[in-house]
């Protein structure tokens, strides 16, 4: 068990990275994104069946007329530092988060 993570005041923290988001479920709503800090997700277009098709780059990326509809892609979880702001701003519940010591078991 992990217990080296720490507050300032020195209270126990246990981080909860963001390991993955279930497209299927999410909305592409940016919510996640503009809480966090760290530049762990970011928008993605996807085609009808649900394959993606890359960054979302600006309002004009249709991505030649297959663009679908947007969802959030974990694309940088290494710099995710576990502050959980995500999870508590998603209307959709799609966000995986695993503890610390669960990743290092
Ligand atoms: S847990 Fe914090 S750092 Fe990690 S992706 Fe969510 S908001 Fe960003
Ligand atoms: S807050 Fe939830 S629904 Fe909105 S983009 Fe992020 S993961 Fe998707």
């Amino acid at each position: 068990m992990i217990s080296s993570f720490v507050t300032r005041d020195g209270s126990r923290w246990m981080p909860k990275y963001l390991s993955a988001i279930d497209g299927a479920t999410c909305i592409g709503c940016g919510r996640c994104f503009k809480v966090c800090s760290r530049e762990v997700m970011h928008l993605h277009g996807i085609d009808d069946v649900g394959e993606i098709l890359g960054p979302f780059d600006g309002e004009e990326d249709d991505f030649g007329g297959e663009l679908n509809r947007m969802i959030m892609v974990v694309d940088s979880r290494g710099r995710c530092i576990g502050c959980g702001a995500c999870a508590r701003v998603c209307p959709r519940d799609c966000q995986t988060h695993v503890a610390a010591d669960i990743l290092a078991a």
